[in-house]
């Protein structure tokens, strides 16, 4: 008979984890607590506008790529993509406007046209991104392999300095105050945001690499889906796991909320981890490193609210991301912003209705002033949301003479939002604490955590507590290392397509 497997969890790790589970001849079942597929590879439709939460860069549509592949092996890829024109625009209050396109020639063009004197600079900025469109550091980048990572950086040990500096340091290198400003708010409006990743988007949007899946995340997540369903999986949505059953320190089956108990051989956890250490297994199966993982996180400031509004107006030859400089800072939300990025799904126009669009802000607050509105009182919580889109339309006003009359549809999404539908600790942000070791532990030694418990058999974890990287493509990749690894256990080879 099959080794069977529950997974808990239909996100990425979840679902890739179940498609190698049946195509290696495991019989597998996901229980996941919401009523759909993906996790945080999501959107959802509100009269007739699609809002999504997740996509900023879909990697790995360039065919010949580790990514490719996967994506193919998963049914995400092939599926219609747009190319994007520009990886980030800044816009001033006066309208000075830099956009930073893929193409480099193009890009050459705009930045010379907004500051000559800055001439060096913008061909040495040229040059950089030159490096990274490199396949192979492109390739090893978008596939998280640090094993592919080691060789380039001793071959080329210049890029080396790329992964220490932020924007915010590489823009003091333009002279032009307008470019100085909006060069350090290319990546999410963030100067601390990492350099490196900057020249990784330029080298995967020139490239092809980085493309808009149309429709946006769920129909990626309902692909996925439907190629796990066609081998023969199965998934049962609104099932909430609660407790891992063990028995002599061997996994058994897992407890739903409803109370209803299901066996199987192995079980594999796409869920927060410290959920699963600490309540579904009650914190029974920790060592010291486990342990720390498991701590409390900091008070993180992150993407913690979204504004989504339906417009009735065309956006169909609007930057894809615009940054909005502001002439006064604003306070939203306990926060102080200097600039706000507004995503504008123009490009794609199966996301609203004919002729009208849909756009996305994203703002990074604090976990804890959310967390506190949400707990002590809700009807101040439903109000500070809708203050907080009062503001951004208001913003938006200023830079789209009249769309405050053409709004139709609003909708907010919090960190309480991504708790409601999702179970973590915050919000989406689901990390162990240490993250970036335990993440270089885990690709180059692999001999301490195994992505499984101390004592505790027939147990995996995938998703972002196994890869502790935020992108879809690294957590769809931790479920494949799984079955791997299960089926290097029964002596067999992993199998990648049916
Ligand atoms: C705002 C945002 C923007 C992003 N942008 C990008 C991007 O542009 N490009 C990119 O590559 N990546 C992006 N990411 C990251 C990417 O979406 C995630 O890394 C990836 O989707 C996480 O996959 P995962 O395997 O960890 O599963 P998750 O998405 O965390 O899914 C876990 C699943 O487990 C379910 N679950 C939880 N508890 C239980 C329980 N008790 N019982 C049953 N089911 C349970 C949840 O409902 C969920 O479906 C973004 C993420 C966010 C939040």
């Amino acid at each position: 008979m099959a080794k069977s497997i529950i997974i808990i969890g239909a996100g990425m790790g979840g679902m890739a984890a179940g498609i190698y589970g049946q195509i290696n001849g495991f019989d597998t079942q996901i229980f996941e607590m919401h009523f759909k597929p993906g996790g945080q590879c999501t959107s959802w439709q509100r009269k007739g506008y699609t809002f999504d939460v997740c996509i900023h860069h879909f990697f790995g549509c360039r065919p010949g790529t580790d990514v490719y592949q996967l994506w193919n092996e998963l049914g995400a890829l092939p599926r219609d993509l747009v190319p994007i024109e520009e990886c980030t625009s800044v816009v001033s209050p006066n309208g000075e406007i830099f956009k930073d396109y893929y193409d480099l020639e193009k890009l050459k063009d705009a930045l010379y046209k907004l500051s000559t004197k800055d001439s060096k600079q913008i061909d040495q900025y040229i040059k950089d991104i030159k490096v990274f469109t490199n396949k192979k550091i492109d390739d090893a980048m978008a596939s998280g392999s640090v094993w592919k990572m080691i060789p380039i950086f001793i071959l080329r040990p210049s890029i080396l300095k790329w992964f220490n500096m932020n924007m915010s340091t590489y823009a003091q290198r333009f002279s032009d105050p307008f470019l100085k400003r909006a060069f350090s708010l290319l990546i999410y409006a963030n100067p601390d945001g990492p350099f490196f990743f900057h020249l990784m988007r330029h080298a995967g949007g020139l490239s092809g690499d980085i493309q808009w899946p149309v429709g946006g995340a769920i129909e990626v997540a309902k692909s996925i889906e439907q190629r796990y369903l066609e081998l023969g999986g199965s998934v049962n949505y609104k099932s909430k796991v609660e407790k891992i059953l063990v028995e002599n320190n061997k996994v058994v089956g897992i407890r739903l909320s409803d109370g209803t108990e299901h066996r199987a051989d192995v079980i594999i956890s796409n869920t927060d981890g410290r959920k699963t250490i600490l309540n579904m297994l009650g914190g029974k199966y920790m060592n010291k490193i486990v342990r720390g993982y498991c701590e409390p996180l900091q008070d993180e400031t992150t993407f913690a609210i979204d504004v989504f509004l339906g417009v009735n107006r065309d956006l169909s030859r609007e930057p894809s991301s615009l940054v909005l400089l502001l002439e006064q800072p604003v306070t939203i939300a306990n926060h102080t912003y200097e600039s706000i990025e507004a995503q504008i799904y123009g490009f794609d126009k199966s996301m609203a209705p004919a002729g009208k669009g849909t756009i996305k802000v994203e703002l990074s607050a604090s976990y804890a002033y959310w967390k506190g509105l949400y707990n002590d009182d809700r009807g101040k919580y439903k109000q500070e949301k809708k203050r907080v889109a009062e503001l951004i339309i208001d913003i938006l006003e200023k830079y789209f003479s009249g769309i405050k009359d053409q709004v139709e549809v609003v909708d907010v999404c919090t960190l309480m939002t991504w708790e409601r539908y999702m179970g973590g600790t915050q919000g989406w942000f689901n990390f162990p604490n240490r993250k970036f070791e335990f993440s270089i532990r885990e690709d180059l030694s692999d001999k301490k955590f195994k992505w499984t418990l101390p004592g505790l058999s027939n147990f995996y974890l995938v998703g972002a507590w196994a890869s502790a990287m935020g992108s879809l493509a690294h957590n769809a990749i931790s479920g494949r290392t799984i079955i791997r690894r299960i089926c290097l256990n029964d002596g067999k080879e992993l199998k990648i397509q049916a």
